[in-house]
């Protein structure tokens, strides 16, 4: 008989020390300011709902809602980090839910926003640039900035189809503009993807078997919004052009999906130099081809002004 008095005396020892354990934890609870104020707004709550459902009570109040007991998201002291308590409470039982807290919310809204940015051998400090930033009393990019916000309102109309050419001598900015409308689109969720054309050009020639062309002119050809940066200073052949440029530029025409450009040249003399390949061949007819494909899905906007670098 001995053992099992012993072991009864211990479950009752131990059943004990969880009785007391148990109140104390109830008093803890109910005695919480959230718990209060919980227990007001419904007066209905039975003591024997609230001993079935003491651990649900006891997890919402040793939580931190809405941040308040966090100093950031990375120090979030719940057990499911960014997401905050709520309590519902009815007749017979508290349902206890979790949601994102708002620091959440918004590094997912951030991260969401940089992969809706995509770029391809672009220094990184273009995508610190913003609409903002842009000085609105410059008289020499006026028109450029115009342009700009016209673009940006017309957004999800006809007009937005077409997408700016801003051509300028080299420092004046025309890149930091692709930065800064990139940058707006993403906050509208809207994607993009900047290409450094020289490297591109580089890169393309030099992964030609490769099937991996195909499939990264299959991208520039779907994404929502392409931008090209320094087109012209390429070294370009007869190839890149009608193959790889020419196919995007078609894709996207008929699909009216916009396309921004930056270069040193005017559309004019963009003209002289696709029509002139790395081995000197002149090919007017196909690059006059490629400029009319490049004037439906762009506009011409100039942009003057003072060297910017190092300023
Ligand atoms: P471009 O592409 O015309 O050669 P960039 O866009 O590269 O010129 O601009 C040249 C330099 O000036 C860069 O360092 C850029 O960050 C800076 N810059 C251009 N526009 C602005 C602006 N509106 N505000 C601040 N910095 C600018
Ligand atoms: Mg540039």
């Amino acid at each position: 008989m001995e053992p099992i008095q012993a072991s009864l005396k211990k479950w009752m020892r131990d059943n004990e020390s969880f009785q007391k354990r148990f109140q104390e934890i109830r008093r803890e609870t109910i005695s919480d300011p959230e718990i209060q104020k919980v227990m007001e707004k419904h007066p209905q709550l039975s003591d024997s709902v609230i001993d079935r459902n003491l651990m649900r009570l006891y997890e919402y109040k040793s939580q931190s809602k809405n941040c308040e007991d966090c100093p950031s998201l990375a120090a979030c002291k719940n057990i499911l980090k960014g997401y905050t308590p709520l309590i519902e409470v009815d007749e017979q039982d508290v349902r206890l839910t979790y949601d994102r807290c708002y620091r959440k919310v918004q590094e997912d809204e951030q991260r969401e926003k940089q992969t809706l940015i995509q770029s391809l051998y672009m220094p990184k400090d273009v995508l610190e640039a913003s609409i903002e930033d842009l000085d609105h009393s410059d008289l020499e990019r006026s028109n450029a900035i115009r342009e700009t916000v016209q673009y940006l309102q017309s957004i999800g109309t006809k007009q937005a189809e077409k997408g700016l050419y801003f051509s300028g001598p080299f420092g004046v900015g025309k890149t930091y503009f692709l930065g800064a409308i990139a940058k707006e689109l993403a906050e509208r969720r809207i994607g993009s993807m900047l290409i450094y054309m020289p490297e591109f050009v580089r890169e393309m020639k030099s992964s030609l078997k490769d099937d991996s062309v195909n499939r990264k002119v299959e991208e520039f050809k779907k994404v929502p919004v392409l931008m090209l940066d320094d087109i012209g200073s390429e070294s370009l052949s007869a190839w890149f052009r009608d193959e790889i440029l020419g196919s995007i530029l078609q894709y996207r025409m008929m699909e009216r999906l916009p396309i921004f450009f930056t270069s040193n040249y005017t559309m004019n003399q963009l003209e002289n130099h696709l029509a002139t390949s790395n081995r000197g061949d002149t090919e007017q007819l196909k690059a006059g081809r490629i400029m009319e494909r490049i004037k439906q899905v762009s506009k011409e906007v100039p942009i003057f002004g003072t060297n910017r670098r190092n300023m």
